[in-house]
């Protein structure tokens, strides 16, 4: 790749179409991502544009059941052209896949989550807690609605 950015550079080349399984550092993430994208000249500087999709593998935030999920990234970046000697594909790609990582991941929008006081995870076994223990400041606040 460092070879193609210096052609791009020199003007050999102006366009250069890729296509990479990248392992990123995301948690959960259980394969590579499949990365496509290209370089191209933009005048006298090269332009790192590319997208791929990932799936992931986590606890729901609320229930910690398994969840999966497919987030995409699509990127541009000018790269200047004092990088082109530590130029790292991987390393970039990585950047934008863990800052792009959706921060709540939950098994469904709806999703009750587990009771706090009892553990039962809300969406399979309904648990009478919320009625068995009311808070005497939520019945004050109830009482000026
Ligand atoms: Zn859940
Ligand atoms: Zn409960």
């Amino acid at each position: 790749m460092r070879q193609i950015l210096r052609q791009l550079r020199r003007g050999e080349l102006r366009y250069h179409n890729f296509y990479e399984d990248i392992p990123v550092e995301v948690e959960g993430a259980e394969e590579p991502v499949h990365v496509k994208g290209s370089l191209s000249r933009e005048g006298s500087q090269i332009m790192l544009r590319f997208q791929g999709r990932l799936l992931v593998r986590v606890p729901c935030d609320r229930c910690l059941k398994e969840t999966s999920f497919l987030y995409e990234v699509e990127a541009e970046e000018l790269l200047e052209p004092e990088e082109d000697e530590q130029f790292d594909l991987a390393e970039i790609v990585n950047e934008f896949f863990v800052v792009q990582r959706p921060s709540q991941v939950l098994c469904d929008a709806v999703c009750k989550g587990l009771c706090p006081h009892c553990g039962a995870d809300r969406n399979v076994t309904p648990c009478d807690c919320e009625q068995a223990m009311t808070d005497p400041r939520l019945d004050k606040l109830k009482s000026l609605l």
